[in-house]
């Protein structure tokens, strides 16, 4: 995709609007096919939270992906999406035993992450096939937001208590079909990774009756220049041959599984917003655009840093901006950032805002949540409109005026 090409589609739908280029994500999905083609039974399941709409998910169905969900409703939403209930995964945490029981009522693959939860499943339904997800307690990066394998982590059972989840295991006789470990999103390190997967290993060989090994993901992309990336060639290449090992040593072929979020959509996603205003202050110069942390809340959650093109003047002589929102509190974008030179109307783009992007936006000081369009063979669709007005007022129950007095 060009930027005159996103350009166009600003000019044609309007800002603010989300574009992603679906060649992009197929492209990454093959990357990572690609990447594990000596694992006889490789699966990948989107993790759909990274970015939901229906129309991604459609396309990720017709790659011949299933889909990672955490809530009932993401479940709703594949299964709306055409995905056969047995390609969807269901990865809660915090979750009630009712909408755990609910969900595997529809035919979809469970993956419990409490002993408390396990316990009870188990002497209720100890047919069901069920996967466990196992905190190895790897710290992958080093931001506690992210890092989601350390000690204090709420996410998954403690590897240190696996005598009490094999005592479960045996007391309800209930059946485990995977063991699961998702170690947050910022793999750095692939040895740190493959570290990991070892630990995964050792607890497999507790359970008899596996089908599949699911490793979670945190590929990281790069944001800005210099970024490191996973490289998932190279994970690809040592995991896979450690991977047959073990199913050689298991004496099974199990399904090696990743759920990727943020490596298939994330690169593929430019959020273009329009310049309001240039303001000077006595030392900075801002471009207020028509958004704020209510469209893109990474860089005010985390501090993410998404890379901006002027797309209007991209040969501009550059200059130093604080790029900000139009939100009544504090929404910087970017703070002193070399961009070309930005005149009140001019179109920026952001990079990387195809996963977690349209996904956290909310309805912040009532703004409409923008438009979303999927570049598909040279041709925006739009594939969600801009909102209205009716939408602010969905579900809102005024008072009836006798109450009001
Ligand atoms: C969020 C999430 C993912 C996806 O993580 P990315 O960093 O976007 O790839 C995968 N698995 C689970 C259980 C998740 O919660």
């Amino acid at each position: 995709m060009q930027p005159k090409d996103l350009l166009q589609l600003t000019e044609q739908f309007g800002s603010p609007i989300y574009v992603y280029d679906g060649e992009k994500i197929k492209s990454q999905y093959n990357r990572l096919t690609k990447a594990f083609s000596k694992v006889d039974n490789l699966r990948i399941n989107y993790a759909m939270k990274a970015l939901s709409n229906v129309a991604i998910l459609q396309l990720l169905r017709e790659m011949g992906s299933g889909l990672d969900t955490v809530s009932i409703q993401e479940v709703l939403l594949g299964l709306h999406a055409g995905y056969a209930p047995e390609k969807i995964f269901y990865t809660p945490n915090g979750v009630s035993l009712e909408e755990i029981e609910e969900v595997n009522a529809m035919g979809v693959q469970i993956n419990i992450d409490n002993l408390s939860i396990l316990e009870q499943f188990g002497a209720k339904h100890p047919d069901v096939p069920v996967c466990i997800r196992i905190n190895p307690h790897v710290m992958a990066g080093g931001n506690t937001n992210i890092s989601v394998g350390h000690i204090d982590s709420k996410f998954g059972i403690s590897i240190h208590q696996l005598p009490h989840l094999v005592r479960i295991v045996e007391n309800t006789k209930m059946n485990i079909v995977g063991i699961h470990m998702h170690t947050g999103s910022d793999i750095l390190d692939i040895e740190v990774f493959l570290y990991a997967a070892e630990i995964l290993f050792d607890a497999a060989k507790n359970f008899k009756d596996l089908e599949f090994l699911d490793f979670g993901s945190g590929f990281k992309v790069p944001y800005k220049k210099d970024d490191i990336e996973t490289d998932i060639e190279e994970l690809g290449k040592k995991l896979s041959k450690r991977f047959n090992a073990f199913c050689k040593e298991y004496g099974k072929e199990l399904t090696l599984i990743f759920e990727p979020g943020k490596f298939l959509v994330s690169e593929a996603g430019s959020f273009l917003v329009k310049v309001n205003v240039i303001k000077q202050t006595t030392s900075t110069v801002f471009a207020g655009v028509d958004s704020g942390f209510n469209h893109l809340i990474r860089p005010m959650l985390y501090g993410s840093q998404h890379q901006i093109d002027n797309i209007s003047n991209p040969k501009g002589k550059e200059r130093f901006y604080s790029v900000v929102g139009y939100i009544c509190e504090t929404d910087t974008f970017a703070n002193n950032r070399r961009i070309p030179e930005i005149k009140e109307g001019d179109i920026l783009s952001f990079r990387n805002a195809g996963a977690y992007c349209y996904s956290m936006a909310s309805n912040y000081n009532s703004r409409y949540r923008p438009a979303e369009v999927l570049w598909l063979n040279g041709q925006g669709h739009l594939i969600r409109a801009h909102e209205t007005f009716e939408d602010l007022l969905r579900n809102q129950i005024p008072l009836p005026i006798e109450a009001t007095v």
